[in-house]
């Protein structure tokens, strides 16, 4: 659709009486399921890709990429093993060659296509610990009481998930002015810590785009033998982009990294990215054992299931694959540069508006920033107003307790004309 219907929400009150039930003994036929979905159900989904839509992280996959994602769906493609789907599981591996090459990790490097940047977290940290303790086991040392994960004060809320599902603590790092965490501060806790099996760096946080000292960080972990995941969920997709991509200098230096082809790197929902310096680390936390997958364990052939928490998955990294396939990756690095662009103009039309002040100064394509004057209420109120009025998708967030207004950019399609226009809204 072009232009994409910005749609709204609906209560789930609404939706009984228009909708009602729809699953029945008797069914009621493809062609009255299809028209309640078109009419009603998907007119009250948010596009996540509307050039408007500046809230959380939103989407922009290319038609490529969706195209490519409704001949997947349909072609009974099974992505776990390489003995099932071992042309889609090549596909998919020379897209995450790309994105670790742009890391500069070394040739042995791999990993998988996992459902989001939340199961990669958990997936890359699980296999921190396990490293941890196979290198503890071989020393003959005992395992620490308590297994710790640190991580920066702006870390993503799935750190902390991840850390729970692991019953593991976290240690919350003091942060920098620019609410980054840094190598120095990162080395004073660890003076203090015991049973740290990982580091946390964020590249790009989620609030701010701020990316974390990962040359300091990278060279505090290596002397303490600390495995480094870095969290790129949103930001590492800069990596693509030329005038960005020295922001990430140290990455190199990880064991692990995630970046999600949903948010910034023009894939549909769901994927991202897990890659792993040495691969066999991963393989040997995460392989499941038994009888029926046996014939599946054969030294030929890589595995996508062995390398994070889970089994049947579907090779949902080939849309990603196609689209890169089809346009190059030039034009990737085009399309972020775009929105990077467009960031730096909404900071510059912030910056010289009277009423406009930015929190931070961006560094990737988040822009914060306040109204002055206005409380809790007016962001709410203004930001509903917007939706209903199909003017665009902007809900506010909440720094250090203070509600403020937040554009999260991914769209190469959002110009400089829709920031004017929704800016020109805040009177
Ligand atoms: C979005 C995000 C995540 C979580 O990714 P999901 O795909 O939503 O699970 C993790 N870390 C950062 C920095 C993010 O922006």
């Amino acid at each position: 659709m072009d232009p994409v219907p910005l749609h709204g929400t609906r209560t789930a009150a609404e939706l009984a009486d228009s909708v009602g039930a729809t699953v029945s003994p008797e069914g009621m036929g493809g062609q009255r399921a299809l028209e309640l979905f078109d009419t009603i159900l998907s007119r009250a989904c948010i596009s996540v890709d509307h050039p408007r839509n500046l809230s959380f992280i939103p989407a922009a996959p290319t038609p490529a990429a969706v195209l490519f994602d409704l001949a997947l769906g349909a072609s009974s493609v099974y992505g776990g093993s390489w003995l099932e789907g071992a042309g889609a599981v090549y596909a998919e591996n020379q897209a995450l060659r790309w994105l670790a090459d742009l890391a500069g990790f070394p040739p042995a490097a791999g990993g998988v296509f996992v459902q989001g940047g939340t199961l990669g977290n958990l997936s890359a940290l699980v296999t921190a610990r396990a490293t941890a303790a196979a290198r503890l086991a071989a020393g003959g040392q005992a395992r620490p009481d308590r297994w710790r994960v640190v991580c920066g004060a702006e870390a993503h809320s799935s750190v902390a998930q991840a850390a729970a599902v692991m019953d593991v603590d976290v240690i919350v790092v003091p942060p920098d002015a620019g609410g980054r965490l840094t190598g120095d501060a990162l080395a004073r806790v660890l003076a203090e810590a015991h049973g740290v099996c990982a580091v946390v760096a964020t590249a790009g946080t989620t609030q701010f785009g701020a990316i974390d000292d990962l040359p300091g960080i990278a060279r505090v972990a290596r002397d303490r033998d600390i495995w480094m995941h870095v969290d790129g969920a949103y930001g590492l997709a800069a990596l693509a982009a030329p005038s960005a991509h020295g922001l990430f200098d140290g990455i190199s230096a990880a064991d692990s990294f995630i970046v999600d082809p949903h948010k910034w790197l023009f894939a549909p929902f769901d994927a991202c990215a897990l890659i792993y310096r040495e691969p066999a680390l991963a393989k040997a936390a995460h392989t499941q054992r038994a009888g029926y997958l046996e014939v599946l364990a054969t030294p030929e052939g890589w595995n996508p299931t062995d390398y994070a928490v889970h089994l049947s998955r579907r090779a949902r990294g080939l849309p990603f694959w196609f689209s890169l396939a089809a346009h190059g990756t030039r034009a990737y690095g085009q399309a972020i540069e775009t929105t990077l662009a467009v960031a730096a103009a909404a900071a510059e039309a912030i910056r010289g508006h009277g009423q406009l002040e930015l929190v931070r100064e961006p560094s990737l394509s988040v822009v914060v920033f306040r109204r002055l004057g206005w409380q809790a209420r007016d962001y709410h109120a203004w930001s509903e107003r917007l939706l209903k009025e199909n003017i665009a998708f902007v809900p506010p967030t909440v720094h250090d307790g203070e509600t403020v207004a937040r554009f999260a950019i991914v769209s190469p399609r959002t110009t400089p004309d829709d920031i004017a226009a929704i800016l020109a809204t805040m009177t």
